[in-house]
């Protein structure tokens, strides 16, 4: 019974499908909403005036020169951080007037993964993947074991590692291992910061895989920060380019290269934007089944 009311909160739209009929974009379809955000740090202004939306199911990823203010929104959409003023709404609930029970309710509803793992060095993997499900479940531990062991699974990790401790995992079985937490709780929707930063070219490239594996398994809207040119090229869907406070750019990579602004062309035209965009091209070649759209050739 428990089971079924832990993944009912999660996927039950019905209710909201009622209130929302006759909209041209349902509101169900905007996971998050944010606009006019204006955040500062004394004299600093981080975002000002931001506006940004996330649609259901998508790949979205979030970028920008260092310092441009990508972990501040982040963390200002998880409800670890408040804005200066502007509103984001995120899965229909307004962060700005959430009260305690809506935010607890909020937080099983997405995962997050942190750019540094966050997985506690004094417990095994298994005992951190199911740390979610104690904290907010009151099922059995040999239950919680047996969620925990799925999801590791789900993230290509073997058995055995759930009695591992995050120090005996390579990086990129880190970075599975804090993913497999973050999916703890069936969650609607995922946060990932850097989920290749510092991994080698093969494991960054499982983790291209497993991200578009859980959109597409579950339905999962999945927001990203990430300088990984590859990754951008091959799962975002859409792509918004944070600068001088606001997003200057936003929508599919061959999109974007398109695009004149100097903070999008400073993007594409740095040596790391045009070697990707090469190895696009090289691999649109090699498996011209698999993708649908290729990026131009360099841009000017
Ligand atoms: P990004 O993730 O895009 O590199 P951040 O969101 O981390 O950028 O930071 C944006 C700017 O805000 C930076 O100039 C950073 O120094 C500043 N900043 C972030 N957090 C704080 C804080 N708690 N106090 C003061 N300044 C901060
Ligand atoms: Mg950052």
């Amino acid at each position: 019974m428990q089971i079924a009311a832990h993944t009912d909160a999660g996927h039950n739209k019905a209710s909201r499908e009622d209130t929302v009929l006759g909209n041209t974009l349902h509101d169900d379809d905007r996971v998050i909403e944010i606009s006019r955000l204006s955040t500062r740090f004394g004299e600093h202004v981080v975002h000002a005036g931001l506006d940004l939306e996330v649609r259901r199911a998508e790949i979205f990823a979030l970028v920008g020169g260092s310092g441009s203010g990508k972990s501040t929104l982040l963390r200002e959409m998880i409800l670890l951080q408040r804005p200066d003023s502007g509103s984001i709404r995120v899965l229909g609930v307004d962060l700005q007037t959430a009260g305690d029970d809506a935010a607890l309710a909020l937080r099983q509803r997405w995962g997050v993964m942190f750019q540094h793992g966050g997985l506690f060095g004094a417990l095994t993997v298994s005992e951190n993947v199911g740390l979610p499900l104690r904290e907010h479940t009151e099922l059995e531990d040999a239950l919680i074991d047996d969620i925990a062991a799925s999801k590791l699974a789900l993230t290509g990790l073997a058995p055995e590692v759930g009695a591992q401790y995050p120090s005996e995992l390579s990086g990129g079985m880190m970075k599975r291992a804090s993913l497999a937490r973050a999916l703890a709780l069936d969650p609607e929707l995922l946060f990932l910061d850097e989920p290749t930063a510092g991994l080698d070219p093969d494991s960054a490239g499982g983790v291209d895989e497993l991200v578009r594996r859980l959109r597409d398994l579950f339905g999962l809207t999945i927001v990203m920060i990430t300088h990984d040119l590859d990754l951008l090229w091959q799962v975002a869907d859409r792509v918004a380019v944070l600068a001088e406070g606001k997003v200057q750019g936003i929508g599919s990579m061959s999109e974007l290269a398109r695009m004149d602004h100097p903070a999008i062309r400073q993007f594409f035209d740095g040596p790391r934007g045009r070697a990707a965009q090469e190895q696009e091209a090289r691999q649109a070649d090699a498996h011209t089944d698999t993708k649908t759209e290729r990026p131009p050739s360099k841009p000017k």
